[in-house]
């Protein structure tokens, strides 16, 4: 029940919760970032709180249901305002209505900054539009750590759907390239340490037991969408039953990377 930690580095930890939903605290020595407000019922800034004394604000990988149920417990919570409508959709809507969430109403969130200075410790957000519009990255410099929500995954695909609010694969190409020349112009490369959204998923690859999040699984997921647009990728196609009704699923791999794709039976 609740939360769990663990340090993942000198000045972070993972937070786990029973829904499978990661957070991630930053603790600087003026403030402590926190990535994420997961889904649970228990409070997250009490427990925060027993972690560092430092003041914590939230920033939100994207705005969708199980990242923001308890962004509401913090003053400051900043959102890449492209996903605006849809956090305000996911934060009212029917996915959250289990757990009596506490979110913050749309218009209280803080447009993301570029660069976030806990003090001793320089936090820079990289947009990767594709997941959904407002999707990014978290870049932390001095512990060689990037935190990726569902960016590209957490091991065993991105999921992809315009009924949540995701990209044609084209748009995604593209956002991925954007990234990646940022990113190693922040000086990130194969040695850094990747964290997504749902961590834990990278036991669940259909391409390795261990195929946690990467630089590389970034440029490989560019380079799957471009030949899932072209026609000529890996995939497996079936029908399964999602959140929408009965849908079309298209799994595609190239690499490292994994991507799954949901679109409407026509
Ligand atoms: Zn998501
Ligand atoms: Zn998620």
């Amino acid at each position: 029940m609740g939360y769990t930690n663990r340090k993942i580095n000198n000045d972070s930890w993972l937070i786990q919760c029973d829904s499978h939903v990661s957070m991630y605290l930053i603790e600087g020595t003026e403030k402590a970032m926190l990535i994420d407000a997961g889904m649970e019922r228990d409070n997250l800034a009490e427990y925060c709180h027993g972690l560092t004394e430092k003041p914590v604000f939230c920033v939100l990988t994207h705005g969708h249901f199980d990242h923001i149920g308890r962004c509401g417990e913090f003053a400051e919570v900043y959102l890449d305002l492209k996903d605006k409508e849809l956090y305000r959709q996911h934060s009212i809507g029917p996915f959250l209505k289990e757990i009596n969430p506490c979110c913050k109403e749309a218009e209280e969130l803080l447009e993301m900054q570029k660069e976030f200075d806990l003090g001793g410790i320089q936090v820079v957000s990289v947009s990767v539009p594709g997941h959904t519009l407002g999707s990014v990255v978290f870049c932390d410099r001095k512990n060689h750590t990037v935190y990726c929500g569902d960016a590209i995954g957490s091991g065993c695909g991105v999921l992809m759907t315009a009924g949540l609010g995701s990209l044609p694969l084209k748009e995604y190409a593209e956002g991925l390239k954007q990234a990646i020349m940022e990113l190693e112009g922040l000086g990130v490369d194969d040695e850094w340490k990747f964290y997504g959204g749902h961590y834990g998923q990278h036991h669940a690859s259909r391409i390795s037991d261990h195929n946690l999040p990467c630089l590389q699984m970034m440029k490989d997921m560019r380079v799957l969408c471009e030949k899932m647009e072209e026609g000529n990728a890996d995939i497996q196609e079936s029908i399964k039953e999602s959140p929408f009704g009965k849908a079309k699923e298209i799994i595609g791999i190239y690499g490292c990377a994994e991507l799954q794709l949901l679109t409407d039976l026509k």
